[in-house]
């Protein structure tokens, strides 16, 4: 992890006042469109995560991985300053990170962080601001749908033939979830998709969201990320070249 992070022994969670579930829950909370302007709800996961299920309300950062926070902070003072800022994370790991790094610069207001993160927001309350499907780690790509607290679906991206085995309906499942819950694209044909699998081009680790129409009309060549994955096995994909690292946000 980078060393501009402290890692969580150095860090007095004391400092950092927590605000709860029910606070980003109530009508003129952080999490509602009727949130007061200096407050800024930023999501500390990456963009991977935050683009499949994020609070609408939330300020979103383009990164790959957390490890760019920091500079994420430092390019964009302007976003945090004199704001009062209100992280979340999935578990609330990341939040006491990410906001021991924003109280050393001292530029918010104050630094506020979900309690018990996405995960406890999302047991007390299933139906509200968090929209789409929560991305949990462990090796394992876990979805937990929104629609509904136990409806509840486990993939495994290192046993991709069995997730495809087992989304052959997902066409329908998608129509039917089509009704609000699913935020993301299938990269290629733009249909409503939330399901990442990784790009097949070994020695790339990208979560791509392909849909299983385009898997098949791919057939038999590899789902890959871009152009340059489908020709070379080795080398930098233009997918990472090409992307800013760490975006300023306008
Ligand atoms: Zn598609
Ligand atoms: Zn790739
Ligand atoms: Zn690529």
């Amino acid at each position: 992890m980078d060393d501009k992070i402290p890692n969580e022994s150095h860090f007095d969670s004391s400092t950092v006042k927590a605000y709860t579930a029910e606070e980003l829950s109530n009508e003129g909370s952080i999490g509602d469109s009727t949130k007061p302007d200096d407050i800024v709800l930023v999501d500390c996961r990456n963009y991977y995560e935050s683009a499949i299920g994020h609070f609408e309300t939330s300020v979103r950062p383009n990164i790959r991985k957390f490890k760019y926070w920091p500079e994420y902070v430092d390019k964009n003072e302007d976003l945090f300053r004199n704001k009062t800022v209100a992280l979340y994370c999935t578990g609330g790991i990341r939040c006491e990170l990410g906001s021991a790094y924003l109280m050393k610069k001292g530029i918010a207001k104050e630094v506020v962080q979900l309690d018990g993160g996405i995960h406890r927001y999302m047991e007390k309350y299933p139906t509200g601001h968090f929209k789409g499907k929560l991305f949990v780690f462990d090796n394992r790509q876990t979805v937990i749908s929104t629609a509904g607290g136990d409806d509840i679906e486990h993939q495994d991206t290192a046993n991709r033939t069995n997730v495809s085995a087992a989304s052959d309906t997902g066409s329908d499942r998608n129509e039917d979830a089509a009704g609000g819950n699913i935020l993301s694209r299938c990269s290629r044909c733009q249909c409503l998709h939330d399901e990442y699998t990784v790009c097949e081009n070994e020695g790339c680790s990208l979560l791509i969201l392909v849909c299983e129409k385009c898997r098949t009309l791919a057939a038999p060549s590899k789902v890959v990320c871009c152009d340059s994955c489908a020709e070379s096995e080795h080398g930098r994909c233009t997918c990472v070249s090409q992307r800013q690292r760490v975006p300023t946000e306008v």
